[in-house]
């Protein structure tokens, strides 16, 4: 089989990991300051980018779409003078130099900042994997358009999964609320609830067509051509398994006050390391470890 030959090492003063809104606007102000800065990762991978239209951030105009944010975030970013590719970091080997690791090349860089962030996890219920992009979907801001007009459902117990079904309220036929836990404090118009869901099965041939479950209100079987997983994002470090930085039992990164890890020269800031979950937050952390670096 034809095997891409490996690309060759890059050096690089400064290398971040993670292109959602932390890492974007790093790596804008290091270069800015005439500093040699890569960046690694996808912005269209990044939360914001899943997020629809904003809400309380103060930078910017509410209901802001946040794709079309950090589409001007990344070409501003690049405009400066940024290097950036949208390779995954793979691994990080920290012995006589930091090396990041992706699968076609390695990065040798004298500091490294991770702002990997947070993803929406599987939930690992029966036949989720099989009917992933058939009908299972973690973004109803991006996959709302194949399911107009028809019959969905929301799976969560978090502040996302409210707004998902809100969202998809506007766009499909009938939406039911899955939520996970026992304890729901609002109600949404015109959208069927269900509590305390468990014991999920997806089912269908080729794609989704109906999801059974247990709940609150009983045996429940429902017929419909899309499910959104929209629950609480949990921290991408899984690249980071076999490295020394230290994570915490929930799996984000330990920092300091000053946003060290547990490794000299590497530093973490955003939502990776559990200490952010909103825009302003990660933005934030961005700007107080610049000035950390640029003292
Ligand atoms: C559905 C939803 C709605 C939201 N709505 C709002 C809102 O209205 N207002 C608000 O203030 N906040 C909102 N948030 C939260 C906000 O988006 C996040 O707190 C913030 O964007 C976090 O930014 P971040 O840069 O730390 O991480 P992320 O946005 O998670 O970005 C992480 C980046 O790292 C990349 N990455 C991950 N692993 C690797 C790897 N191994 N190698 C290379 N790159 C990697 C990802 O692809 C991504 O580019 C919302 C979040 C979600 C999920």
């Amino acid at each position: 089989m034809f095997q891409r030959p490996a690309a060759p090492d890059i050096q690089t003063d400064y290398l971040i990991i993670g292109a959602g809104v932390a890492g974007i606007t790093l790596a804008q102000k290091l270069k800015e300051k005439g500093l040699e800065v890569w960046l690694l990762g996808s912005p269209y991978e990044s939360q914001i980018a899943k997020a629809g239209a904003l809400q309380n951030v103060s930078s910017i105009a509410e209901g802001t779409n946040g794709l079309d944010h950090i589409e001007e975030m990344i070409a501003k970013a690049k405009e400066v003078g940024v290097k950036h590719k949208t390779s995954l970091c793979t691994s990080i080997e920290t012995n006589d130099e930091i090396a990041v690791i992706t699968k076609h090349q390695k990065f040798l860089a004298k500091k490294v900042v991770i702002a990997t962030g947070a993803k929406q996890p599987r939930l690992d219920f029966e036949g989720e994997t099989n009917f992933y992009h058939k009908g299972i979907s973690d973004c109803a801001v991006c996959d709302w358009g194949l399911y107009r007009g028809k019959d969905i459902a929301v799976i969560g117990s978090h502040e996302y999964t409210r707004r998902a079904a809100e969202f998809m309220k506007q766009h499909a036929n009938k939406v039911y609320l899955m939520w996970l836990s026992e304890h729901l404090d609002f109600s949404l118009d015109n959208i069927l609830t269900f509590t305390n869901v468990r014991e999920i099965v997806a089912m269908g041939s080729d794609v989704l067509e109906n999801v059974s479950f247990e709940s609150e209100q009983g045996s429940q079987k429902i017929q419909i051509s899309g499910l959104f997983v929209e629950g609480k994002p949990k921290p991408s470090t899984k690249f980071l398994q076999d490295s020394k930085i230290k994570l915490n039992e929930s799996g984000y990164i330990i920092v300091d006050s000053k946003f060290r890890t547990s490794i000299q020269n590497i530093w973490a800031i955003g939502d990776v390391t559990g200490l952010t979950d909103s825009y302003d937050t990660a933005i934030d952390h961005s700007i107080q470890l610049a000035k950390e670096l640029l003292i």
